[in-house]
């Protein structure tokens, strides 16, 4: 589909509402995409939000250009092959953040890692260059339903839920990017996508599979990343901090160090949840005490993370 002068206006109202904080639905070359600023927590809470999903995956976070991701993550000489070759193009990159980076730490889950991808579709690219941030995107349906390759499918799925819808006709490749984790050693696929592992040996030789060899088969996709987990002990359902606990806390409470939303908003907690575990979790507490989150909406994504950081370690 041609750059017509109505889908340039389109465009450049889709950039201001992302740079404002909005959602906007956008076509790649793979399966259309829910997007928000990926620097903005807020906007990648409602993201979550809209998907419905009752857990926080790490979303991929798309850029106009490799040197837009300069300042987010740590791109070794095999991401720039990989780079050079593949970009823009159905692949996505796992790369170790950048400790100065600006990405939300909701969009990579808490991770040390953020994956990243330049889509090759002429309106997407046009958006993250005019929008001249970072936008975080999962697939535009609601969890748990099929990805969209139209914008009707959008609007079928997630009607109500965007600023906007941003129609770049049918996505030509229909199958999602393929994942490669290159923040250790052995490059890993993590998901089979639109690049194919031939491909990827092509330039990287040894190419290792996620799951493959253990026990139980392959992980589905979603369980992949490993999880961001607090050095701390995280002791759930706290009513107050017990002695040299810290007390993350949600709505009104005496005593809280950080509080996730003093007025029991969940999004605002959801934008929270990452950066305040993460500035909770340091050696002058001897655990995290953390109060109740009521288990709706985003309450159940925000307490699934919870119960996981609260769980016994080394399983
Ligand atoms: P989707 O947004 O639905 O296309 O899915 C994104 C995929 O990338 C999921 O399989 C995630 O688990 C994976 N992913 C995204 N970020 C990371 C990360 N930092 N580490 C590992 N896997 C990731
Ligand atoms: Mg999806």
């Amino acid at each position: 589909m041609p750059i017509t002068p109505a889908t340039v206006a389109a465009i450049a109202e889709a950039a201001a509402f992302l740079r404002a904080g909005s959602l906007v639905a956008f076509p790649t070359e793979t399966v259309y995409g829910l997007g928000g600023d990926a620097t903005d927590d807020r906007a990648v809470a409602a993201i979550f939000a809209a998907k419905g999903r009752p857990a926080f995956n790490p979303l991929i976070v798309h850029g106009p250009d490799r040197d837009a991701f300069g300042a987010a993550v740590i791109m070794d000489d095999r991401a720039a092959r990989l780079a050079e070759r593949f970009w823009p193009g159905p692949l996505t990159m796992v790369l170790p953040r950048r400790a100065e980076s600006a990405v939300s730490l909701l969009a990579s889950a808490g991770l040390d890692s953020i994956a990243v991808r330049v889509p090759a579709h002429p309106v997407a690219l046009a958006l993250l260059q005019a929008a001249g941030r970072l936008v975080a995107a999962p697939s535009a349906n609601p969890s748990g339903r099929i990805s969209p390759t139209t914008a009707r499918h959008v609007a079928d799925g997630l009607d109500g839920k965007l600023a906007m819808i941003l129609d770049g006709g049918a996505c030509r490749v229909g199958v999602e990017s393929t994942v490669i984790d290159l923040s250790s050693r052995t490059p890993t696929l993590l998901r089979p996508g639109g690049v194919t592992l031939e491909a990827l040996r092509d330039i990287l030789g040894t190419v290792a599979i996620a799951g493959a060899g253990q026990s139980g088969g392959p992980r589905s996709p979603g369980m992949l990343a490993s999880h961001y987990a607090p050095a701390l002990p995280v002791r759930l359902n706290a009513t107050a901090a017990e002695p040299a606990e810290a007390l993350l806390a949600f709505g009104p409470a005496e005593g809280a160090t950080l509080n996730l939303s003093a007025d029991e908003n969940l999004a605002e907690a959801a934008a929270n949840l990452f950066s305040m575990l993460r500035s909770l979790d340091r050696p002058d507490y001897r655990g995290i005490a953390v109060m109740p989150i009521p288990e709706d909406g985003l309450g159940l994504a925000i307490n699934d993370r919870l119960r996981r950081a609260a769980a016994p370690r080394g399983v």
